[in-house]
């Protein structure tokens, strides 16, 4: 975190990687800051513009095909994101963010974009597009609490040995193999949109606790829990794929 204590939240390309409402991400982590009575800034780092290694946290939302390798391009030259990730800033990707942030993707034409290799993950387009509801079982990360969410992609991503996946679809394709997402040290990516964090508030919490060297004092909002209760009525969790 900044000496200041403020949180600084890094909003990455959004007019490339933000077709998909991911930007709302940034605003779910402000809130819940706020709520906690703990000030928070988002910084929006737009295409053309130098990427900032001082921030505490960034996000990467989903975006098309030519607009996500838009994105890996700019990231790629200017190498603030790669500079923040070193030194520990917490970085989360979603759909394109997710592909951007690993070690290559190939686009739908066929062409081959070189990531950013914060993550051990290639993507590669698979035969079907998967768009809809994704539930999916991470315990490790956040105890019994699923992740929801929704997935609209046509990649396919394979994890590497230096990135372990951050749980096990039970509804929905997540990376294509029965797994979702991926994880490295505090570099964490999922295919779910929602977006991720209003839908998942564990999710939202456990990134805090990174940045915040603490976990964050619990909030109860209700509406956050009738919203989970619907998307995860009538998922059978003893069923995989
Ligand atoms: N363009 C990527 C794909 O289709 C990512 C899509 C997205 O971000 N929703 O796989």
């Amino acid at each position: 975190m900044s000496g200041d204590s403020e949180v600084r939240l890094g909003l990455v390309l959004p007019d490339v990687l933000g077709t998909y409402s991911d930007s709302g991400n940034a605003t779910v982590l402000s809130k819940r800051l706020e709520w906690r009575g703990v000030p928070a800034t988002i910084v929006p780092i737009r295409l053309g513009e130098p990427v900032p290694s001082s921030l505490d946290l960034y996000l990467l939302g989903g975006g098309e095909d030519e607009a996500q390798a838009l994105a890996a391009a700019h990231l790629r030259a200017h190498r603030g994101l790669q500079e923040a990730a070193a030194r520990g800033a917490v970085v989360v990707g979603v759909c394109a963010g997710f592909q951007v942030l690993g070690t290559s993707f190939v686009t739908s034409g066929g062409v081959e974009h070189e990531g950013l290799g914060l993550l051990d993950a290639t993507t590669r387009p698979g035969e079907r597009r998967a768009v809809g509801e994704v539930v999916a079982r991470v315990d490790s990360l956040l105890g019994d609490e699923p992740l929801t969410g929704f997935e609209n992609h046509q990649g396919n991503t394979t994890l590497g040995p230096g990135s372990a996946p951050l749980g096990e679809v039970v509804r929905g394709v997540g990376n294509g193999d029965g797994s979702e997402g991926a994880r490295t040290g505090h570099i964490l990516a999922t295919y779910l949109h929602g977006p991720v964090l209003a839908r998942n508030p564990g999710l939202a919490d456990l990134l805090l606790e990174w940045v915040l060297g603490e976990p964050p004092k619990p909030l109860a909002l209700a509406e956050v829990s009738a919203l989970r209760r619907e998307r995860l009525s009538g998922v059978r969790f003893g069923h995989r794929r």
